[in-house]
């Protein structure tokens, strides 16, 4: 629908804007409401359920239109960005009593879902990240930022697959992009379904120049100035809180990829994608936003330098030795609001007296949070205190300027103090004199009249009034007031000079909320200046936060400082734990199980009936691994650990969000990430890798890669499998281990263990467990002569490949296993029997 000559001037209007925002919602101010018209109303209307109704219902076409109260918009904003969409606001730019002809409007902001401000209390410890991509040079430029913090990040990554992860993990529901992609990176980005928003490259502004200044190269300069171009375009506004960009490479921290993130429930549940249930919840004792917000990064990036690492440790090791300061330091903190977002509020003009109280109140928390700091034992915390900057400006700028109790609005006066200004002052000693010059009134007027009950008040319409009840109306003198409103019971009055005094109040009223308003704007700006200094102060404190809650996890469930071996592959963690599970469990009922793998052990090959704890123990080290590197202690009685580098998993069945491969090709996909890309510093976990195959060609393959791994890669790895035969390797593989989770029978009743012993699990532990489950004695019976039959043909795994036999795995390894296989009528590659063994198996498989 376009404008035509026959529309409204008003409707002409609405083209004009609604034109240059085709893929947004626009929401178009008409006094106290915004209106949606045509097509946005017809979808708005289902999506918002509001009742849909037309404009100029007369006409034979109709407007469609459906509306919101202002009052009420900021929700049905954010169901419709919640949503996906864009929302352009459109306002009324001056005032209508005022305007000659049509009111100008104009598009004030365009919300979209990467520019959201999560402002509901439930959000509020979340990031929203917009992220922005480019390719230059045959590289990809990644970027992104969380408007309502200013933070913004940049690095340069090799590959479409690093910038799908990036941006996978930072979960991010909008890119910004160039109007025309290359072809392999409109393919690469259409897979992930998220939100993309072209962007022309800015003019450069002030933003851009900031931000960019410390980027690596022109490709980061690029995306980082669309990046902010976008920002700019939609906000429409200055944006004094963007950051500096952090120039970064996912190869600084400790690499994971989002599927190994997600396996290993880091930040959120596997179940239900929350936090209960994962490793940050286990380790959330923040008592910030902000340091919530810090700790999950810092699990999604812990770092690969021990001397990092070790100053980490060290504040906490501070902190667990002193529960008095800590306490005291944890009351402080609680009284912290979210600095990061208020530094954001002040710098988009959308703080209001309360946030700057908030602000007040934060900062006022320093000068003693630093005290507490100063009483800790050791120099953990020398430099970090001597870099903090209580801001003390800003804080006695609020201080003397902005009321204690002001109200949400900045436009409708109470919000600046009594003395900070001598007009306003003036404004008030008016209002005030005139007021009381009218309450004065009330008591001569009744002595004059001799009326008890006569009384003044006052109206919206009217004004001020004098009110005297029908009974007493012949007592009034003649001539001495006007009447102005008759009611049932009463009349009305007025004189002369209580309009006088009203038009005073009145005056001194207006003059003084809109000077309100210009003095709130002014300590806003002032506030302005040092928001570099607040965000300064905002990063520091959330790193405390997130420190001291280490210090509060380690005691509380006994954990310890990890040490770190650099230069060797040489780890032991006695009796370890799961961080997670251990809490679920609650106190002592986690089966503690120690991992030593020195440098002469890569390999645990780890056997056990299902449910026994296999994958548990796998997950129980890597949590571990990357709690330490995180700086945090970790649940054990003794660790020492190498930095790892990478952490590869193969856990669970997952499926392939992006591709829809099936699961065995997924499976397949991620060990082939792993073989290519592994070090020896790295740490992989197969969790039953083959199963998702028949059971030879699986078998096969978990062979194959245990022997690359174990030849070519060298990194640490846990394998846990139930192919028996497979511990057989332990003969041939020198740096391969055997262990199992045992189980035990009681009273009838099989009983997990939990504990990881050396050596393979007992082969018919399958049947046995079958038995217990009260399957049929004949069934148990036959189970048990094609057991001994598949044993006694001593079918034992084929030679291992050496060192020097390279890559095709699979053609090689697999060779000996067809061999003895043949092909069935369904062109299953097994014999009969085998088959027979093969569903036997499957009773132990997870579904
Ligand atoms: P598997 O991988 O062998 O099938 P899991 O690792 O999934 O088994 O463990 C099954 C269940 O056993 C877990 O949900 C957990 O509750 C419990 N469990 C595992 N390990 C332990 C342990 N060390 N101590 C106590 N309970 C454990």
């Amino acid at each position: 629908m376009a404008s035509n000559s026959k529309q409204t001037p008003m409707m002409q209007q609405y083209f004009a804007i609604k034109n240059q925002y085709p893929d947004a919602f626009l929401f178009y101010r008409i006094g106290d409401f915004y209106e949606l018209f045509y097509d946005d109303a017809i979808k708005g209307s289902q999506m918002l359920e509001l009742t849909l109704t037309s404009r100029n219902k007369s006409v034979t076409d109709p407007v469609p239109m459906c509306g919101v109260p202002h009052h009420a918009v900021q929700s049905y904003i954010d169901i419709l960005v919640d949503k996906g969409y864009k929302v352009a606001i459109c306002e009324q730019m001056e005032d209508p009593r005022l305007a000659k002809g049509m009111v100008k409007r104009a598009v004030i902001q365009l919300v979209t879902p990467g520019t959201q401000m999560p402002d509901s209390p439930g959000k509020r410890q979340d990031n929203n990240f917009l992220t922005a991509v480019d390719e230059k040079g045959g590289q990809y430029h990644f970027a992104y930022t969380d408007l309502s913090t200013g933070e913004v990040w940049v690095t340069t990554l090799a590959s479409i697959d690093d910038v799908q992860n990036e941006m996978l993990a930072l979960q991010t529901k909008e890119v910004v992009v160039a109007p025309h992609l290359p072809d392999d990176l409109a393919a690469g980005l259409k897979k992930l379904n998220i939100l993309e928003s072209p962007q022309e490259l800015p003019e450069t502004s002030a933003e851009v120049s900031y931000v960019r200044q410390d980027a690596a190269n022109d490709g980061q300069k690029q995306v980082l100035a669309r990046l902010v171009g976008y920002l700019l375009d939609t906000q429409k506004r200055a944006l004094a809180h963007l950051q500096k960009a952090v120039v970064y490479a996912p190869s600084q921290f400790l690499q994971m990829d989002h599927d190994a993130m997600a396996n290993l429930e880091l930040t959120a549940a596997r179940r239900d994608g929350k936090k209960h249930g994962s490793l940050l919840w286990v380790l959330d004792e923040t008592r910030t936003a902000m340091g919530g917000r810090l700790l999950k990064q810092w699990l999604e990036r812990p770092l690969l330098s021990v001397k990092k690492i070790t100053a980490r440790q060290d504040k906490v090791a501070t902190l667990v030795g002193d529960y008095f300061q800590r306490s005291a330091l944890q009351d402080q903190l609680t009284k912290v609001y979210d600095l990061e977002r208020l530094a954001g509020r002040i710098a988009l003009g959308s703080a209001n007296g309360r946030d700057l109280l908030q602000l007040k109140a934060s900062l006022e928390q320093v000068p003693g949070i630093m005290d507490t700091l100063k009483q800790l034992k050791g120099d953990s915390f020398t430099a970090f205190l001597k870099g903090m900057d209580p801001v003390p400006e800003v804080a006695a700028l609020i201080g003397r300027s902005i009321v204690d109790d002001p109200p949400i609005s900045i436009t409708e006066g109470d919000v600046i103090r009594d003395g900070y200004n001598d007009q306003l002052d003036q404004y008030r000693d008016t209002m005030h004199h005139s007021k009381r010059w009218i309450a004065n009134l009330e008591a001569q007027e009744r002595q004059v009249t001799g009326i008890h009950n006569l009384k003044i008040g006052y109206n919206k319409v009217f004004g001020y009034y004098i009110e005297i009840t029908r009974a007493n109306l012949d007592k009034v003198p003649a001539g001495r007031y006007e009447r102005k409103q008759t009611l049932t019971n009463a009349e009305r009055f007025i004189t002369p000079e209580l309009k006088d005094q009203e038009r005073l109040v009145l005056e001194a009223e207006e003059h003084s909320t809109a000077l309100e308003y210009k003095l709130f704007t002014e300590v806003r700006g002032e506030i302005q200046k040092e928001i570099p200094r607040i965000q300064q102060l905002a990063a520091q404190l959330a790193a405390l936060d997130v420190l001291q809650g280490f210090a509060v996890i380690a005691e509380q469930y006994h954990y310890v400082r990890p040490t770190f071996v650099e230069h060797k592959q040489d780890l032991h963690i006695v009796n370890g734990r799961h961080p997670v599970v251990e809490k679920v469990l609650g106190p002592n009922q986690y089966v503690p199980n120690s991992v030593t793998m020195d440098q002469d052990t890569d390999i645990l090959l780890i056997t056990g009936p299902n449910m026994s704890g296999k994958s548990t123990y796998m997950r129980q080290l890597a949590l571990s691994v990357i709690m330490a590197q995180c700086g945090s202690y970790v649940p054990a009685e003794k660790a020492q650990m190498p930095l790892f580098d990478h952490i590869f998993t193969r856990i669970g069945a997952a499926d392939d969000l992006l591709s829809g491969n099936s699961t065995f090709m997924v499976e397949m996909m991620e060990a082939n990430d792993a073989l290519i890309h592994a070090t020896p510093r790295s740490l992989i976990l197969f969790d039953e890798i083959g199963r998702g195959t028949a059971t030879y060609d699986g078998m096969a393959l978990a062979q194959a890669i245990i022997e690359h791994i174990h030849n070519h890669v060298g990194a640490k790895t846990l394998f846990s499998t139930h192919y028996h035969e497979l511990t057989q390797l332990a003969d041939t593989l020198p740096k391969l281990r055997n262990v199992h989770v045992g189980a035990a029978e009681e009273n009838g009743q099989l009983v997990f263990l939990h504990k990881v012993e050396p050596g393979p699990a007992d082969k018919s532990y399958g049947i046995h467990v079958a038995k217990l489950a009260g399957l049929p004695e004949p069934v148990i019976q036959r189970a048990d002569v094609i057991l001994q039959e598949l044993e006694g043909k001593k079918r034992s795994v084929p030679a291992p490949a050496t060192v020097k036999q390279a890559v095709p795995i699979v053609a090689e390894t697999a060779t000996p296993v067809k061999q003895q296989a043949t092909t069935d009528a369904a062109g299953n590659t097994a014999p009969a029997k085998e088959k027979h063994a093969e569903q036997q198996l499957a009773l132990f498989q997870p579904q």
